[in-house]
């Protein structure tokens, strides 16, 4: 029989929780929303409850959390949620009620670390030791591995906060991240291009200009993670990129970037296979709290 793992994946609108061990193989999941996090712990610990009166035994359970978090283990404040700015979720203590409750190994981490583990272990990533996982959606995140170890750090890396250039000529809107203004978050996350353009992004056509402008700010993103960390593949996933062409055309801004500067064919001529959506699609954070788990397991 194969060994069964809780996941959860904590998201700021919705959490998942699920029982099984990988890719087609989930015994049980379920969604709700995400409400005070009273009620929502509440409803997570009755699901796993439920599934073990079920018969659905799991040996450990793996947490992808939104963050900002704290994923140190020897820190006094591990697996909580730190100062966020969802309401009522500020200093939330997320692993001590899990541990509470079940009294087996608990896994923590930031979403984006936790879905680049899933992609690492089954997805877009197999096989590579240093990469980036970024999702652009509500908010603009990523993480992924250096040398084979998730990114942590000091706390973790915030990689969709970081300053990219923005001309205020050709796009006057300033951005709308509560603490930079027109950071990377600020200027190309879901809520900014429904602000800027005044409608919802699956609303806006193809050929629109929003596409073009947001896959130029993204380029300058993955430029900035190329030329620091030197991924050997960046993995771009969340509802923005559901719009088609999407990764083509911030391959292109990339290209005109780096301008061959970096001497690996990959980046050359391979960025069609540098620059890819998640192979998990939208289950990389639970299937990836399956592989934490399973790594603390053992
Ligand atoms: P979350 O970040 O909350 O987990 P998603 O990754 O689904 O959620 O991202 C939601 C954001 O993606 C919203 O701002 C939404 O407008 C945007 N979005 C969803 N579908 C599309 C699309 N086809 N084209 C562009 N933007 C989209
Ligand atoms: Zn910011």
């Amino acid at each position: 029989m194969k060994t069964l793992y809780g996941g959860i994946e904590a998201g700021g609108t919705k959490f998942v929780c699920a029982v099984g061990s990988g890719p087609g193989e989930i015994e049980a999941i379920e969604r709700f929303p995400t409400t005070t996090p009273e009620e929502t712990l509440r409803r997570t610990i009755d699901f796993f409850r439920h599934q073990q009166d079920a018969g659905h035994h799991f040996e450990a359970i793996g947490i992808a959390s939104f963050g900002p978090v704290d994923p140190r283990p020897d820190s006094e404040t591990f697996g909580y949620i730190t100062a966020t700015p969802k309401p009522n979720w500020s200093h939330t203590n997320f692993v001590g009620p899990i541990s509470d409750a079940f009294g087996m190994p608990v896994a923590f981490d930031i979403d984006v670390n936790v879905a680049a583990l899933g992609e690492h272990t089954w997805g877009s990533a197999i096989g590579l030791d240093t990469f980036i996982y970024m999702t652009i959606g509500t908010g603009i995140g990523g993480g992924g591995m250096i040398n084979g170890e998730l990114m942590h750090g000091l706390i973790h890396p915030e990689v969709g906060h970081i300053r990219i250039p923005h001309d205020l000529e050709r796009d006057p809107f300033p951005g709308r991240c509560p603490y930079h203004g027109d950071c990377l978050e600020g200027l190309a996350c879901g809520p900014a291009i429904e602000d800027r353009w005044k409608k919802k992004g699956f609303e806006l056509p193809p050929d629109h200009p929003a596409w073009d402008l947001e896959a130029e700010y993204l380029a300058y993103a993955a430029l900035n993670y190329i030329c620091t960390v030197s991924p050997q593949k960046i993995i771009m996933g969340g509802g923005v990129m559901e719009q088609p062409k999407m990764h083509e055309l911030i391959r292109k801004h990339v290209k005109r970037l780096l301008n061959d500067y970096i001497q690996s064919p990959t980046l050359i001529d391979g960025l069609d296979d540098f620059i890819v959506p998640p192979g998990l699609g939208n289950e990389s954070g639970v299937l990836g709290a399956f592989a934490l788990a399973k790594h603390l397991h053992g």
